[in-house]
């Protein structure tokens, strides 16, 4: 165990770049969007265990994992590039499984996020991670959550068999683009190696019948973002993160700010603001849960957020400070524009309207909706709220 400890704890410190699993939301702080499991923290058994918090917002403990820090690509911002001198650790697919399952045993995790470097080549390596996984599942009957990485170079049926082990897989498109990609990682292939996965795994979803294996759905999908290393804007990350959205039904894109690695070309690069991220992260939920399109973002002339504002906030000054949005008659997208009004709170307010008007300030607290932030752009039975003539 001791020695297993150290493994994890070396591949630990140099994974802070992989995002997995947290949650945030436009009407968030700051503190909230930065993943808990980018921030490795240690559990009561002094195992390097991060805290995530998966899709259906229960939050768990998750081990993350490489099967290898052995890599054979180069990526610029990478800690595992090859050359790079540091202490490379390697599992067998067993030894791993048996950790996993041992740690679970003990209460230590209730999930694991599988990753690895590259060596061999893309289909091997995917390869090993599918034994890992099928070692889990039909060895050790392990039954719970598992987020397997499709590997650059992978095979559609090795996607297959990762969607039939896993509850969530993900491929990391690192750049919003082709050029970007090329100064990030010069030997990934945007839309062959990449992209081309994130829409077999929807292809799947639309064709297959759901496997009925270990759960009765096919499993999500996400990819992240490299942010703040090569120039890219934030218009070039929104608009490929919405057509994700879109068209293969990404479940979610993570923004990982660049920090720089010594002994890298990028080690003097400056790191990524953390207000960067969070600003990426807001945006990208109103696209994929406000009703937002990427036209309705304020860029500024560079095509970047402005970090100093909330950008449904931003959007809400410049378009609803004149048209307030009349809370007893308003459309559920109508209500998503409001500041501090999210799904769950708009939900409520179109529920509540079929039994009662909405006459007051109580009213609207009750229903969840926060009034400092609200206010200025709601009419109540065509009037604007007190509380707003207050802080005007
Ligand atoms: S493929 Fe690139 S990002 Fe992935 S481990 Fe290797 S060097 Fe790092």
């Amino acid at each position: 165990m001791v020695e297993l400890f150290e493994k994890f704890r070396l591949l630990q410190s140099e994974m802070r770049l992989e995002v997995v699993e947290d949650v945030s939301s436009p009407e968030s702080s700051l503190s909230h969007s930065i993943s808990d499991a980018n921030a490795p923290s240690f559990c009561s058994a002094d195992f390097p265990i991060s805290t995530a918090t998966l899709p259906n917002g229960k939050k768990i403990p998750l081990l993350k994992s490489l099967l290898t820090s052995a890599c054979e690509r180069n990526c610029h911002y990478c800690p595992f590039r090859t050359g790079r001198d540091f202490r490379r650790i390697t599992f067998k697919p067993d030894e791993l499984a048996k950790a996993i399952v041992d740690l679970t045993a003990k209460g230590i995790i209730q999930g694991a996020f599988l990753s690895s470097g590259i060596a061999g080549g893309g289909l091997r390596t995917q390869d090993r991670l599918l034994t890992t996984a099928e070692i889990l599942r039909k060895k050790y009957h392990y039954q719970g959550y598992l987020h397997l990485k499709i590997m650059p170079g992978a095979e559609y049926d090795q996607v297959i068999a990762a969607m039939q082990l896993a509850d969530r897989v993900s491929i990391n498109l690192e750049g919003p683009n082709t050029q970007r990609l090329q100064a990030l990682a010069p030997q990934k292939i945007f839309f062959d190696e990449l992209l081309e996965p994130l829409r077999w795994i929807e292809r799947i979803r639309q064709t297959l019948p759901p496997w009925q294996g270990w759960k009765s759905r096919w499993p999500s999908s996400t990819t992240q973002f490299v942010v703040g290393a090569v120039g890219e804007s934030d218009l070039e990350l929104l608009s490929v993160t919405a057509w994700l959205y879109q068209k293969v039904r990404l479940g979610r894109a993570y923004f990982s700010g660049f920090s720089p690695t010594p002994d890298t070309p990028f080690e003097d690069r400056p790191a990524c603001s953390p207000w960067r991220e969070h600003r990426l992260y807001q945006a990208s939920f109103l696209l994929r849960d406000y009703g937002f399109d990427v036209e309705d973002l304020p860029f500024n002339r560079e095509g970047n957020l402005p970090l100093e504002t909330d950008p449904k906030l931003a959007w809400a000054q410049t378009h609803l400070i004149h048209m307030p949005v009349e809370i007893n008659r308003a459309e559920i997208k109508e209500l998503l524009r409001v500041p501090g009004i999210g799904p769950k709170t708009a939900q409520a307010i179109v529920s509540s309207r079929r039994n009662h008007r909405i006459n007051n300030e109580e009213d609207l607290k009750r229903l969840g909706v926060p009034i400092n932030r609200a206010a200025p752009f709601l009419l109540v039975n065509g009037r604007r709220l007190q509380h707003q003539l207050r802080l005007w």
